[in-house]
């Protein structure tokens, strides 16, 4: 059997690989404890499984959707839209369902890129962004972002052959992996350089809901003039507790979400109608469970940053995502030092590296297991390390 020589062109998944070494060591009966994937640990609100509940004895919901998504989630999605980031969205032309953030990204570089054109990338950034433009026989030109940056890429050092053959450029604020939040001015920058350059631009929402320190995420569509050349894709999966659902949404500008419905009629049925119906109680009166878990994560992240810097790692404490951003120790690079982890600690951490040639030199924890868990993690990093080490002196792994 031989693949695709486009499927040849992607490096296998981030967690693929990580997923067969925690697999290996838990049948061999080692108590590993994963910080290496950002999935909610706890369960989706009460209210919208309540709604899912009533949503599917209806027989209503048991047949094909419709592509364009029920009329009661785009207006909820607008309802929200409107309360949360004061942006006005037309339910019928600037709102459209997508099975998850990660179905509509990899869709929007089929609907937009071609052989010959590139999609400009954050690095390190959420993979879909450089996988996405090489399984369509395009390619991801990556912008850095560094950590005196901001994490913000330097859109005016951007190859003028790069600005011509680019269609499309991601961003992602509240940000994974870095957990920056975006720096002022950035999306203003933003709009003027895909006006500038005709380049879509798509600003990947996944975690605006997710914010510490009294910090409140920006819609990109807060931008003026970001409608006419942009979308944002919304996720409900990380805010809500719900990557299993399956749903988010594309809104923004009406003739980019045209071109994407028009693929999409050809790639996929749509959203389960009771998911979607689920998703409105999500939008409409979830608001508390959003608050509780930011409250939540806020802990456990305090939890990590502190022992982090009591072992000599100093970390900016993120104010917004699941995610910490830690810079290596000397003497490792990420991947050695993810490896070293893994057979000392038994704790899986991300390498920075899989996120991109930026990422090197970092690695990402992600919060989403209990405070206790958490906390024996941290714990053993802290005690392994220094026996690794051979001296309480050398106190961080
Ligand atoms: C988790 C994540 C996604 C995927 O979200 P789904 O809606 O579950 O597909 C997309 N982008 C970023 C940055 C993410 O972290």
């Amino acid at each position: 059997m031989r693949p695709s020589e486009r499927l040849d062109r992607i490096p296998p998944y981030l967690f693929a690989g990580l997923e067969k070494k925690i697999a290996e060591k838990k049948a061999a009966g080692i108590d590993v404890i994963s910080l290496g994937i950002g999935d909610p640990d706890t369960p989706t609100p009460p209210v919208v499984v309540e709604a899912l509940q009533s949503a599917v004895n209806d027989p209503g919901t048991h047949q094909y959707p419709s592509n364009r998504g029920r009329p009661e989630f785009r207006e909820a999605i607008a309802r929200f839209y409107d309360r949360r980031f004061g942006v006005t969205l037309d339910p019928d032309t600037e709102v459209i369902p997508a099975i998850g953030a990660k179905e509509c990204i990899f869709n929007l570089n089929l609907a937009f890129l071609d052989p010959g054109t590139a999609a400009l990338a954050a690095d390190p950034g959420y993979p879909v962004y450089t996988g996405g433009p090489l399984l369509v026989g395009a390619e991801p030109v990556l912008m850095p972002l560094l950590p005196e940056g901001g994490f913000a890429p330097d859109l005016d050092a951007i190859p003028e052959a790069d600005r011509e053959r680019a269609r499309l450029m991601f961003l992602n604020y509240p940000n994974n992996p870095t957990g920056a939040v975006a720096p002022d001015g950035l999306f203003e920058r933003a709009v003027e350089f895909a006006g500038a350059n005709d380049i879509l631009m798509v600003h990947d929402a996944s975690y605006t809901e997710t914010t510490y320190d009294g910090y409140v995420a920006p819609s990109f569509l807060e931008t003026p003039g970001s409608k006419d050349v942009g979308v944002e894709v919304f996720s409900l999966s990380k805010g809500y507790n719900m990557t299993g659902w399956r749903t988010a949404a594309i809104v923004g500008n009406a003739e980019a979400l045209e071109h994407y419905w028009r693929l999409k009629t050809n790639i996929d049925s749509g959203n389960f109608d009771a998911v979607q119906l689920a998703a409105v109680a999500a939008l409409d009166r979830a608001d508390s469970a959003v608050r509780e878990m930011s409250i939540v994560y806020k802990r456990r992240r305090d939890l990590v940053c502190d022992a982090l810097g009591e072992i000599g790692v100093d970390v900016e404490p993120p104010r917004g995502t699941i995610y910490v951003w830690a810079p290596v120790p000397e003497g490792y690079d990420s991947a050695s030092y993810c490896e070293h982890v893994l057979e000392e600690s038994a704790v899986v951490v991300s390498p920075g590296s899989a996120f991109g040639p930026n990422g090197e030199g970092f690695f990402r924890i992600s919060l989403t297991v209990a405070d206790e868990r958490l906390a024996e993690a941290v714990e053993r990093l802290r005690s392994r390390g220094q026996h690794d080490r051979g001296g309480p002196d050398l106190s961080y792994p």
